[in-house]
């Protein structure tokens, strides 16, 4: 892709290896330099662990990385994914709680894989820890094993029919609220941005998210059409919140590489940044 103009962008949503995307820290910062980013955050559910490599490419790029992670809380059964940016991602109390989500998911795992053999599904904990390596597992590794057996035609296919809410093989993650998703981000000196605002059950919700210390919300999203982005920017500036934005790039494990479908301005980091600093 070719640079429009001189204005300069970011990606704020990126999946990498060390939670359910295909990409290493190293290719997601190869992909962001073709695509002519200029800062990106790394993403990962409940996991850190890329931003060092993330790091280090991206000095050798001159692309800014910016701490990020990507939390999925719960209100009432409904989940609601809170990212998180500039923290500090050394801070002790928020890597114990990593740790234990992390361990969480992988028991999970174990019981999704149950429940799938319960209605004859019979695929084994090896081929889905196999894909996880030492990430953090979730159930889009689960829909890849689906997939690549044939028991589904597209990874989102085993979401409708199995993995997600009210489907056999639902279960829910630890569940934490969105207030503790918040303070999580919030302790460890970052800045809580709600996810991909389109999928919430009920728009109001934002208002008491807003309440609970939410201080951005995601504007630019792949699943956002451009009347959706305005909306959200209307919605943003109603609530005094920041924006954010990014592809919520997965590598190719939803079948598509989306670094580069979205384009999130320059100028929002700079407001971000500040509001992390106070
Ligand atoms: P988990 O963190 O294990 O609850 O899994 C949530 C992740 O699964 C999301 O971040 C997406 O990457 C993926 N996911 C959720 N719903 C779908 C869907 N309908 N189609 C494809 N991927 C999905
Ligand atoms: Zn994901
Ligand atoms: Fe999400
Ligand atoms: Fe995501």
């Amino acid at each position: 892709m070719t640079p429009m103009n001189s204005k300069k962008w970011i990606d704020l949503h990126l999946h990498t290896l060390a939670s359910d995307g295909t990409f290493t820290a190293q290719e997601v910062l190869e992909k962001a330099r073709e695509a002519h980013f200029s800062a990106v955050a790394i993403t990962d559910h409940d996991s850190v662990r890329a931003l060092e490599e993330a790091r280090f490419h991206g000095e050798k790029f001159g692309i800014e990385v910016i701490s990020g992670i990507e939390l999925s809380a719960y209100h009432a059964e409904q989940e609601v994914h809170i990212l998180g940016y500039f923290f500090d991602d050394k801070n002790v109390l928020l890597l114990e709680k990593l740790k234990e989500f992390q361990s969480a998911r992988e028991k999970r795992i174990h019981a999704i894989v149950k429940k799938l053999q319960e209605i004859k599904i019979n695929i084994s904990l090896d081929d889905v820890f196999k894909l996880v390596g030492d990430g953090a597992a979730g159930r889009l590794h689960v829909a890849r094993v689906l997939y690549e057996k044939g028991i589904v035609t597209h990874p989102s296919e085993a979401f409708k029919r199995f993995l997600s809410y009210g489907k056999p093989a639902y279960v829910p993650k630890e569940k934490i609220s969105t207030w503790e998703a918040i303070d999580m981000i919030r302790k460890a000196g970052g800045i809580a941005s709600l996810a991909h605002p389109v999928f919430l059950p009920q728009e109001k919700l934002i208002a008491s998210f807003v309440q609970e210390g939410l201080q951005a919300i995601e504007v630019y999203h792949p699943e956002h059409s451009s009347g959706v982005t305005d909306h959200y920017r209307k919605m943003a500036i109603e609530h005094g919140l920041l924006m954010t934005g990014g592809s919520d790039c997965h590598g190719l494990a939803k079948g598509k590489m989306l670094i580069g479908s979205v384009r999130t301005p320059y100028e929002l980091l700079e407001p971000l940044k500040k509001r992390a600093l106070n």
